[in-house]
């Protein structure tokens, strides 16, 4: 019988603010240790946290994208627990009522687009960090991470194995991204998941034992993670035993999850209203504003992409990764010819975001201009360009050998189109062929495909390829 693997995701995701959640201490990355942590971030007795109204801008633009509901009133909780990195003995985040409810994520999927529900976005301060490496068998803190301002986002147990938890977790990063709360740097942090993950047989409506993966914080490790831990559980159910609800780590380097710790249960940890700090109110000013910062969202474009463009639905999900990516994309299919549209997509995503990734350059710093791509869009259609040309032209615009036409011209790259001329070529190479020609008509049909790369070799590529095929197939029958 079928196995089902159900995930529920939780996101922290990193607020792009300059101070902490609830102090004037800078969030900047890479200080030295314990240089960037307050008074008020490591709650010595006397001070007073106040909270950080860009912080909670950015939440209330979450909240909005994802068509959540905003609570006006929304409360900080303390959760208490130890551990050497937070040295106060708490974290301030929200339980009972967080800023943002519900709401909904739609991914891209290859089978087609499907909703996720949220069932919650809150905020919440970060703890300090333990270093383990360089310190001979002790354990280094640094608290520079503490109170650093995080959006905890948690999905509903809605995604179905590690390919659409991972698709999730690439819509959520973009999105935040696009949406300007989160620079999503995984390697500094900024976007970390936990991946909650059970089995079930196929068609139960139980849901199964979970264990909890934490901080996932690159998206190959998240489907690794999540493949092993559901191969884990469902080798133990056959063996006929039970799974252990539990948070487990992944171990990257052995390609499998290792138990941590027994999962805690919410009343271990004491949550209580954080004395400090009043509730949150959220004025209609406040939401007015955050509404009217918020660009066109991906969802929308990827519409428009589709529509208006002709862009299949996972082009348009590639596209817009990026706000800029997506503009620059609009950019090129203005006034390129719209039968083109698509290929365009394909160079943007293939060999342009290859250059751009080898370079390690923003779409915006393109050595390929928007205009460029239009140009070579053009030259493909008016026949000039074969499809196969076009990569050399986009790696030759990128290396600074002039623009398409330039390119063109100087490589003298101008693809056959002349029937008289190929049709030449075609007989010369009918006539040192005899071979392959009496094959071709003694029924063999691969020596047809071998006739026709003998014309593009004659030609080094640049005959256009349908009209080799079509003077080769009018000249063998005969
Ligand atoms: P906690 O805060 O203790 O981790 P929650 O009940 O809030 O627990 O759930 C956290 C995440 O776990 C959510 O994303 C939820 O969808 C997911 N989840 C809950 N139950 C399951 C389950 N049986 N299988 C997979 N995911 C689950
Ligand atoms: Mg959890």
């Amino acid at each position: 019988m079928a196995w089902e693997i159900v995930v529920g995701v939780e996101t922290h995701a990193q607020l792009r603010t300059r101070s902490k959640m609830f102090s004037g201490a800078s969030t900047a990355f890479g200080a030295a240790p314990n240089t960037q942590a307050c008074a008020v971030d490591i709650a010595l007795p006397g001070v007073l946290p106040v909270v950080n109204s860009a912080a909670v801008a950015h939440a209330l633009r979450f909240g909005l994208a994802v068509g959540a509901a905003i609570n006006r009133r929304s409360v900080f909780a303390r959760k208490n627990y130890f551990y050497p990195d937070l040295p106060k003995g708490y974290q301030i985040s929200q339980y009972e009522i967080p800023i943002v409810a519900g709401g909904a994520l739609k991914i891209v999927l290859p089978t087609g687009e499907k909703t996720v529900r949220l069932t919650r976005a809150h905020l919440e301060e970060d703890a300090g960090k333990s270093l383990h490496e360089d310190f001979q068998g002790m354990t280094g803190i640094d608290l520079n991470r503490a109170g650093t301002p995080l959006l905890e986002i948690v999905t509903e147990p809605d995604l179905r194995g590690a390919k659409e938890a991972v698709a999730y977790a690439r819509t959520l990063h973009a999105l935040l991204r696009w949406i300007g709360v989160c620079d999503g740097n995984m390697q500094e942090g900024s976007f970390r998941c936990d991946a909650n993950v059970s089995v079930r047989k196929a068609g139960d409506d139980q849901l199964g034992t979970r264990c909890e993966i934490k901080n996932l914080n690159s998206f190959l490790f998240m489907e690794q993670a999540i493949e092993f831990e559901a191969r884990r559980q469902i080798e133990v159910l056959e063996g006929g035993g039970r799974i252990a609800q539990e948070t487990r780590l992944y171990d990257a380097d052995r390609g499998e999850t290792r138990s941590m710790r027994s999962k805690e249960d919410a009343h271990d940890y004491r949550y209580f209203p954080d004395p400090d700090l009043l509730p949150l109110v959220i004025s209609d000013e406040m939401l007015a504003q955050a509404r009217a910062s918020l660009p066109e969202l991906p969802e929308a474009r990827r519409g428009k992409l589709v529509a208006s463009y002709g862009l299949s639905p996972v082009q348009a999900d590639l596209l817009t990764q990026s706000i800029e990516t997506s503009s620059y994309a609009i950019a090129a299919f203005e006034g390129a010819p719209q039968a083109r549209w698509p290929d365009m997509a394909n160079w943007i995503c293939g060999p342009l975001s290859a250059k751009l990734n080898e370079s390690n350059l923003d779409i915006g710093a393109s050595r390929v201009a928007a205009a460029e791509l239009r140009r070579l869009a053009q030259k493909v259609e008016d026949g000039t360009l074969s499809g196969k040309m076009v990569k050399e032209v986009l790696d030759a615009v990128w290396a600074g050998e002039g623009g398409v036409d330039e390119v063109i011209g100087k490589r003298g790259l101008q693809q056959i189109s002349d029937a008289g001329a190929i049709g030449e070529i075609v007989d010369e190479v009918l006539a040192n062929n005899a071979k392959q020609v009496e094959d071709y008509r003694g029924g063999k049909d691969k020596a047809f495909n071998s006739l026709v790369g003998q014309v593009m070799k004659a030609t080094q590529g640049r005959a256009n390829p349908a009209q080799v095929n079509e003077i080769l197939k009018a000249k063998l029958l005969r």
